[in-house]
């Protein structure tokens, strides 16, 4: 299969953790006889140094023209950086809120693994945390209250404050069936998560999705309201597949669970359309403090250029094999600073990736 991909090595640690992604791609691509084709494109920070905005029309074609993105991280140290001294039109986080746009990515997954080996960072009990958790979310990312109308007005001498919650069943129905496919590629349970016990888009929501759930025979669908849901991932984190859930509980769940796992270094990201397209990237930033020192972590950067090949190209085994290469090097004890423990081997971001090839191969 040809496969291709445009990157967006992006700053401060991402183009360490890229070139590492790239290795672990070429790899299963030599293995399973693919051709993966790579063109970068400059956004954020860099984007800015050479072009003087963040994200240019250029780049967003061709973006566009690949059959999926995967981004390293963007942005600077934000109190030293030039780039935090523009309009925040022009700063590196313009670019992603751009491209974002530009490809109407509304679906954002964004996975929660606790591995057994790396129980020690998890914050739970261990009664809890038990063997490891892995779970995904989906959130709906462009519609909702962040995207309502707005304003603040003044009313008899009272401000008064109005943010609102609207949803189509469009908008509901496209997220729920993203979540029902994929979904069918894990466990096949979806845990759709609304507040239907006070609010109509909620019950909407709930409406719709038992719609789509109908298409879905083999998923497993229940529905818990947010504030429970908050409550069980630190409870019994283990009981959840695929959360489905819309754009404010997702924000917030979403760090939730992160949160849960322990390490940032370790948990990917996709954003995705209506068709197969999607952005993949790291859930961290750029990490400007170790940035150019061989000391990040490039498996949330791997693990993201698997959910690529599963959830844009359909290649389960190549993902497979990539996740079962993490998990190898977890086993044999190899750990990047953030993830380090006593009794195993410290290395570096490249040292990571390679030990992670060797096990692909
Ligand atoms: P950050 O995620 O970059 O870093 C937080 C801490 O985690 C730092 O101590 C960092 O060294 C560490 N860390 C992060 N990723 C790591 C990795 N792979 N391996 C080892 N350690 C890692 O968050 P921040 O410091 O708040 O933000 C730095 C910059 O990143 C800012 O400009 C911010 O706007 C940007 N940012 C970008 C994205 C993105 O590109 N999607 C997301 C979040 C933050």
């Amino acid at each position: 299969m040809k496969l291709n991909i445009t990157c967006i090595p992006g700053d401060g640690i991402g183009p360490e953790i890229i070139a590492e992604a790239k290795k672990a791609l070429d790899a299963v691509a030599e293995k399973y006889g693919h051709d993966v084709q790579y063109t970068d494109i400059l956004m954020g920070g860099a984007s800015i140094d050479v072009h003087g905005v963040p994200l240019t029309d250029e780049a967003v074609e061709t973006a566009k023209s690949a059959d999926a993105v995967l981004m390293g991280s963007i942005g600077g140290d934000t109190t030293t950086s030039p780039w935090y001294k523009l309009p925040p039109n022009l700063r590196p986080e313009a670019g992603l809120l751009a491209i974002r746009k530009a490809l109407n990515l509304f679906a954002n997954l964004r996975p929660a693994v606790l591995y057994g080996e790396l129980a020690q960072a998890c914050p739970l009990k261990q009664e809890i945390s038990g063997n490891g958790f892995d779970m995904l979310i989906m959130r709906e990312l462009t519609g909702g209250l962040y995207f309502g109308e707005r304003k603040t007005v003044e009313e008899n001498g009272v401000r008064k404050a109005l943010d609102t919650l609207t949803y189509d069943e469009n908008e509901i129905r496209r997220i729920a069936v993203k979540g029902f496919d994929i979904a069918r590629k894990r466990r096949k349970k979806v845990t759709s998560v609304d507040k239907a016990n006070v609010l109509d888009s909620s019950r909407l929501w709930r409406a719709v999705v038992e719609e789509v759930a109908k298409d879905y025979p083999d998923v497993m669908l229940e529905h818990m309201l947010v504030d429970n849901c908050a409550m069980q991932l630190v409870k019994d984190p283990a009981q959840f597949d695929v959360i489905l859930t819309e754009n404010m509980f997702g924000d917030i769940l979403s760090d939730e669970a992160s949160m849960v796992t322990g390490s940032i270094g370790m948990l990917a990201s996709a954003s995705l359309n209506d068709t197969k397209f999607g952005l993949y990237e790291p859930s961290h930033g750029s990490a400007p403090d170790i940035a150019g020192k061989d000391l990040a972590n490039p498996i949330a950067t791997i693990l993201s250029a698997s959910m690529m090949l599963r959830y844009s190209f359909d290649l389960d085994r190549e993902a497979d094999a990539i996740d079962g290469a993490v998990k190898q090097v977890l086993q044999d004890g190899y750990r990047t600073g953030d993830i380090m423990s006593e009794g195993c081997e410290k290395v570096g971001c490249k040292r990571m990736g390679d030990l992670i090839v060797e096990r692909i191969k």
